[in-house]
């Protein structure tokens, strides 16, 4: 008798986890204010008033709220100049009272977003954008990770997920995502990581040897069940904002992967929303908490 193959699959919940993260800084804190050590103060740039970032940035002050760290939102109007961006930015570098910063992307078209990220202190980058950041990822000991990678490793490593070893197949190569994650997945995941991008040709004779597939691109429905081999781990990282008058918003979040023709080959899935999206707000928040210790231990 030949068994059916499994239709069972694991969802993986990024909510779960970061809530558990927040749990475990929550008590950080409270046991740094018992020795009188100094509170984490993360600092919030925001630029213009862009809808989707002024709803992440809503989400990061929350999140500081929620484990007791300190904030300082500076929100600048979008005709700023690249020159008093950077002045500003200055000024929090030099601040010994903020921990760590973000400047929260996109920026206006004016100003280089390498400029301002590269004028981030690296000990303070707790996006982990900086190219001393990016780099690190391959010294024995990284400063401050990239914080989306980060999120997903560490959704990997807490649902016992194994990398070493593994066919990793990473689509998309950005330096934010796809290229970090990627680096870090053959690091400390020892993988072995075939990274794809746009001039791929024959995406799905990569995707289909992969045992963990991560999609980090930002085209819905790019992944289909035919590119994905049965059992294999399936992490979204795409996060698309489609709009519809069917929408209780006028618009939902998708991913890249088309979850639900994709979910029952798979062993384990993250689903948009509700899977990297709130790890990436944990690792900023763990990475702010690790900036602190390193400033201030
Ligand atoms: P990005 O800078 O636009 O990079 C997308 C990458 O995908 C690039 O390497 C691009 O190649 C590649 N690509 C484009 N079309 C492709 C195709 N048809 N096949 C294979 N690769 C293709 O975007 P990103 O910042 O990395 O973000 C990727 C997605 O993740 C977005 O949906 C973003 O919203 C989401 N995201 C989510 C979180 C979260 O917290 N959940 C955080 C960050 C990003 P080229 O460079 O050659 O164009």
């Amino acid at each position: 008798m030949t068994s059916a193959p499994q239709d069972t699959f694991t969802i993986i919940d990024g909510r779960k986890i970061s809530t558990d993260i927040k749990a475990e800084i929550i008590q950080k804190v409270i046991e740094r204010k018992a020795l009188n050590k100094k509170v984490p103060h993360l600092a919030i740039i925001l630029v213009g008033d862009d809808g989707a970032s002024q709803t992440y940035v809503d989400f990061k002050v929350k999140a500081c709220k929620e484990v007791g760290f300190h904030y300082t939102m500076m929100r600048f109007a979008d005709t700023i100049s690249e020159d008093k961006l950077m002045k500003h930015i200055d000024q929090v570098n030099r601040d010994e009272d903020v921990d760590g910063f973000i400047v929260q992307l996109p920026l206006p078209p004016n100003i280089s977003v390498e400029r301002i990220t590269e004028k981030i202190r690296p000990d303070k980058d707790v996006d982990g954008f900086t190219n001393r950041n990016f780099g690190s990822i391959v010294s024995k000991n990284p400063l401050l990770l990239p914080a989306t990678p980060f999120g997903v490793v560490e959704l990997l490593k807490r649902y016992n997920i194994p990398t070493e070893g593994k066919n990793v197949v990473v689509v998309g190569a950005s330096r934010l995502v796809g290229a970090p994650l990627s680096m870090m997945l053959v690091e400390e995941g020892k993988a072995t990581v075939t990274i794809c991008h746009k001039y791929t040709k024959d995406l799905k004779m990569y995707t289909l040897h992969a045992d963990i597939l991560v999609a980090a691109v930002g085209k819905p429905g790019l992944i289909t069940a035919d590119m994905v081999k049965q059992g294999a781990v399936v992490i979204d990282v795409g996060t698309t904002r489609v709009e519809g008058a069917q929408y209780k918003n006028g618009y939902t979040l998708k991913g890249d992967v088309e979850f639900k023709e994709v979910a029952p080959k798979t062993s384990f899935i993250t689903p948009v929303p509700g899977g990297v999206g709130p790890m990436t707000i944990a690792s900023l928040l763990l990475n702010t908490l690790r900036a602190t210790e390193l400033r201030n231990p």
